[in-house]
């Protein structure tokens, strides 16, 4: 499968002609045959607006996780909170995409930490945020099954023994996906696909990343324009 938005497309309509229902967190109970379509947003929103316009014109909805605590983007800034509420407004939910790594020596147990960005992530979207997804949980976290009221763990059991989980980590489905969803052999999937890694054009891994680092240089010195009157006259952009 290439990581372009009409692959992407495929695979949704593979998913569909299969008979499997685009369910969530809350209504995959409901269907025999579901799939419940997680992406997690590690490193910018954009990207995400761009894949759940994708999602919005085949009619499905998916869930979206934020973080809080990347050094990549902020969800609070205007931009991406406009970014977020695009993605809302599609039909999709936003959940929290907790990092565990983010603390060093806790002081309180994860549930409270997970609920405490809960709490500021619902504040920053004036919605209530009702699901949790883990960025790189450690084996500890994964066999915790934490149960936090109110808020559903994409890690709990029930996703992690009922469901098949297949995920594009790091650019790459460890299985074939489009065989097995065509397969129908599972009546549940819960797929993990992260926006970031798809274009409208196929792109390496290699320039995906390279675009994402030099789009990091334009970014930083526009906002420093922004911020800093006549910037220009001390360094221009080409040469910053
Ligand atoms: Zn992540």
């Amino acid at each position: 499968m290439n990581f372009t938005f009409a692959s992407y497309a495929q695979l949704l309509t593979l998913l569909r002609n299969a008979d499997y229902k685009f369910c969530d967190y809350h209504t995959w109970n409901e269907e025999k045959r579901c799939v419940i379509l997680r992406h997690d947003i590690d490193q910018i929103i954009e990207a995400a607006v761009k894949l759940a316009h994708v999602e919005q014109a085949m009619g499905v909805h998916s869930t979206w996780f934020v973080m809080l605590t990347s050094d990549f983007y902020n969800p609070a800034s205007p931009k991406n909170l406009e970014g977020l509420r695009m993605i809302q407004s599609m039909g999709h939910e936003l959940g929290l995409h907790f990092d565990e790594v983010a603390y060093v020596n806790p002081q309180e147990p994860v549930e409270k930490l997970i609920t405490h960005e809960v709490g500021i992530l619902s504040e920053i979207l004036q919605t209530p945020v009702t699901t949790v997804s883990m960025h790189r949980p450690s084996q500890k976290t994964l066999d915790a099954n934490l149960q936090i009221p109110g808020i559903i763990n994409s890690y709990g059991n029930e996703f992690l023994c009922e469901f098949k989980y297949l995920s594009d980590s790091r650019r790459h489905w460890h299985e074939p996906v489009e065989e097995i969803v065509r397969s129908g052999e599972y009546d549940r999937l819960h797929i993990l696909t992260h926006a970031f890694w798809y274009h409208e054009q196929e792109k390496s891994m290699g320039d995906a990343v390279q675009n994402f680092v030099d789009s990091a240089k334009h970014e930083r010195y526009e906002q420093l324009v922004e911020n800093i009157s006549n910037l220009e006259s001390v360094i221009r952009e080409e040469d910053a």
